[in-house]
C-alpha cells in the first residue's frame, strides 16, 4: 500500500512554514511532545496546529478508499477521526487552543495564519 503511506504531510507543512515566514509568524515549533503530536505548537500561547491529511483523516472531498481491503481502511480511518476528536478535547481540557487544517486547503492556510498572527500580535 505504498500509495497511501504517509510521512506526515511534509510538503504541506513546508507550504505552511512559507506562509508563516511571509507573515512573520514566529514562536512555532515542530515535532513537540504533546497529546496527538500536533504539526506545529506555539507553546507560549498554548496553540496546537494540526495539518490533517485527506486520506488518513477522512476528508469528505478527497478520501478515495483503495479498491482492496476497503473495510480495513474504513475502520482505520474512522479510528483516526475519533482519535482526532478525543485529542482536541484533551488539549482543550488542558487549556490549549486547537486549530485543524486540511492538507488540501491552501486558502484556509492563509486565513488561519492571519488569525494566528492576530492572536500572536496581541501578546
Ligand atoms: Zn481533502
Amino acid at each position: 500500500m505504498a500509495a497511501v503511506k504517509s510521512n506526515g504531510n511534509t510538503s504541506t507543512e513546508l507550504k505552511l512554514i512559507a506562509i508563516f515566514r511571509r507573515l512573520r509568524i514566529a514562536g512555532w515549533r515542530r515535532r513537540q511532545k504533546l497529546i496527538g503530536q500536533p504539526d506545529f505548537v506555539f507553546r507560549r500561547e498554548r496553540i496546537a496546529l494540526f495539518v490533517d491529511g485527506c486520506f488518513w483523516h477522512g476528508c469528505r472531498k478527497h478520501l478515495r478508499l483503495p479498491e482492496t481491503n476497503r473495510s480495513y481502511w474504513l475502520k482505520k480511518i474512522s479510528a483516526n477521526v475519533q482519535r482526532d476528536v478525543k485529542t482536541t478535547r484533551l488539549l482543550r481540557q488542558q487549556g490549549w487552543i486547537t486549530l485543524r487544517l486540511w492538507e488540501h486547503d491552501l486558502v484556509e492556510f492563509e486565513r488561519v495564519a492571519r488569525k494566528l498572527k492576530r492572536i500572536l500580535d496581541r501578546e
